[in-house]
């Protein structure tokens, strides 16, 4: 993948992270290991589907668990080409995002002072503070700022706009913060991977706030009217259905190519513009993953399940 972390941070704003070992194939194993060693990923329960490992078609199965005489579990699924294949135990595990190792390793590669604290589990967390020109600025990380319940969530970093706000690979509207918009820094263009492990660049993170806070200290001085305003929900929407779409269309062409990089690649030859793996990746990713969307083939309702899987469709954009 172009960044190895991406995955990541989509799966940091999906309602329960789910990481399968076919997700973290994608990854350089040195990288699975770092993630794993900070604790970054956590081993949680096991899948109950698995890609057919033992044919090409790529078919998806319901794992069947079998206790024998001496108590072990063994797993089968059907496949066309054998009756029962035998699947691994090793094939079903899965990963979370441990979001307290997660929270504990910002703060301190990001050197905040004081201790992180959960405000609201699995969405809202205090990281710590850092001088901010002469000033204390409290550094927070929100999941979810796209989901229903946002208003819920952000009440809790006040109305003066003082906090930066990490969120995972997406800046929310304005509108979803309780008064002034706090700087609000995108965490993907923040850490990156290399030989020596994740990296967080703090001059960059400098930059960023600055940047944040410029925008914010515009768009005060001259609050949008209320046609600029209903003007920019409207493209802000637009934007939204249109990537929506194109996540459809990357959906669609995993399904008919059957794989994710027959998929990139058949695109690419059908169209004039070049589409990445990690860009089929990403949008099956976003659509529950490949055991969700594989489920809605059957039914050839693949379009309606992603639109409603999308947290963010524009018609909860919140007013
Ligand atoms: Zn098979």
């Amino acid at each position: 993948m172009t960044d190895p972390l991406e995955l990541l941070w989509v799966c940091l704003e999906t309602d329960a992270p789910r990481l399968t070992v076919a997700d973290l194939g994608h990854w350089p194993p040195g990288v699975v290991q770092q993630l794993i060693a900070l604790k970054l990923l956590e081993r949680t329960d096991n899948s109950t589907q698995v890609v057919c490992p033992n044919c090409d078609r790529g078919h998806v199965e319901e794992v069947m668990p079998r206790r024998g005489r001496d108590g072990t579990v063994r797993f089968f699924i059907r496949c066309p080409e054998a009756l029962k294949v035998e699947i691994p135990e090793t094939l079903l595990y899965q990963w979370t995002i441990g979001f307290e190792s997660l929270v504990q390793w910002l703060a301190e590669a990001l050197t905040l002072k004081g201790r992180p604290a959960v405000i609201v589990p699995d969405r809202l967390w205090r990281l710590g503070k850092t001088l901010w020109q002469g000033v204390n600025r409290e550094v927070i990380l929100i999941r979810g700022l796209a989901w229903p319940d946002v208003r819920d969530i952000t009440r809790h970093i006040g109305p003066h706009g003082r906090p930066i706000v990490l969120v995972a690979d997406r800046v929310p509207m304005t509108n979803v913060w309780p008064g002034k918009p706090p700087a609000v820094v995108v965490i993907s263009h923040l850490v990156t991977v290399d030989d020596h492990g994740l990296q967080v660049d703090a001059a960059d993170l400098a930059a960023r706030v600055n940047e944040a806070d410029q925008y914010v200290a515009k768009f005060m001085a001259a609050p949008a009217t209320e046609v600029e305003q209903k003007l920019a929900i409207r493209r802000q929407v637009k934007a939204e259905r249109k990537s929506e779409l194109e996540d459809d269309v990357l959906v669609a062409a995993y399904l008919e190519f059957g794989s994710i990089r027959a998929a990139a690649d058949g695109l690419t030859n059908r169209g004039d513009r070049k589409v990445t793996k990690d860009k089929v990746y990403g949008a099956v990713k976003r659509a529950g993953g490949i055991h969700a969307v594989a489920r809605t083939e059957d039914s050839m309702s693949v379009h309606r399940s992603v639109a409603s899987q999308h947290r963010d469709s524009g018609k909860k954009i919140v007013k």
